[in-house]
């Protein structure tokens, strides 16, 4: 994640709210009802719909968990059936051209699960609990990523991660990865993360040592452009977030939930 970009679900939807608010007010000046004032969704009705989505319950380890008969876990499991229909036939036709297919994932909250720290944190963020939540290395997957990364694999798509965690987060993501079941490339030449202090030269238009300036669709879209350059045909784009997925070099994307902050 990019941190300074990161915002939390409840900050984005204040931010929202009052623009819509804003906007209501100059639009229909005279006119102030409650309605015309378009009220925004109770933020706490809202944090109590996010529970229910993911079925969230305290474990005897305290720690916040999705159920595997949520909502959430229904919707990811619709979107897998489609991306594994969609490797099936990217392998099939490789064959035939000789191509070199591949998918390429996102890692916070498309592989690794943090709602114990968003529901713990109040959908807030702050940069040293995040980075000692991570180093623990102990996310649970997000339901069915692991099998998809294993089924991409086992079909000869290759695997490839495009992530805003840090160089300095490499370990602890490989080993959190690891230890959830998506045990496959997890090598530097596969999995891309942020180095803001030595970006590669692709980032060349939006970073060089030491001047970090890439949006978050600059940095991940072109590090998808530079995976394309080594000959692989980007089949399949998967982020929770829309700035995953935004700037092309991929044939098809797909959007994982997320309802717990937003990222630009
Ligand atoms: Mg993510």
């Amino acid at each position: 994640m990019h941190k300074p970009l990161r915002i939390a679900a409840v900050a984005a939807a204040c931010a929202v709210a009052g623009a819509a608010l804003y906007g209501a007010g100059a639009a229909t000046a005279g006119q102030s009802t409650a309605n015309s004032t378009h009220e925004p969704y109770n933020i706490g009705l809202l944090t109590k719909d996010i529970d229910t989505y993911y079925g969230t319950t305290q474990d005897s380890a305290g720690v916040y968990q999705a159920s595997p008969d949520s909502p959430y876990a229904k919707d990811l499991a619709r979107i897998d059936a489609a991306a594994k229909k969609q490797i099936d036939q990217a392998a099939r036709a490789a064959k035939h051209h000789r191509a070199k297919p591949a998918v390429v994932f996102d890692i916070d909250d498309t592989l690794l699960l943090s709602l114990d720290y968003e529901k713990k944190n109040n959908y807030g963020y702050n940069s040293a609990t995040w980075a000692a939540y991570v180093n623990r290395a102990d996310r649970p997957a997000v339901f069915g990523s692991p099998e998809l990364v294993r089924y991409a694999e086992k079909k000869g798509v290759e695997v490839f991660y495009n992530s805003g965690l840090s160089e300095a987060q490499r370990a602890a993501a490989v080993a959190n990865l690891r230890k959830v079941g998506a045990d496959v490339n997890l090598d530097a030449d596969h999995m891309f993360l942020k180095d803001s202090a030595n970006p590669p030269s692709y980032l060349s238009g939006c970073a060089t040592p030491g001047a970090w300036t890439c949006t978050t669709v600059q940095y991940k879209s072109g590090t998808r452009k530079h995976i394309e350059s080594l000959g692989y045909d980007i089949v399949a784009d998967f982020g929770d977030q829309y700035s995953d997925l935004q700037g092309g070099y991929a044939d098809k994307t797909y959007k994982l939930p997320n309802p717990t902050y937003y990222v630009s």
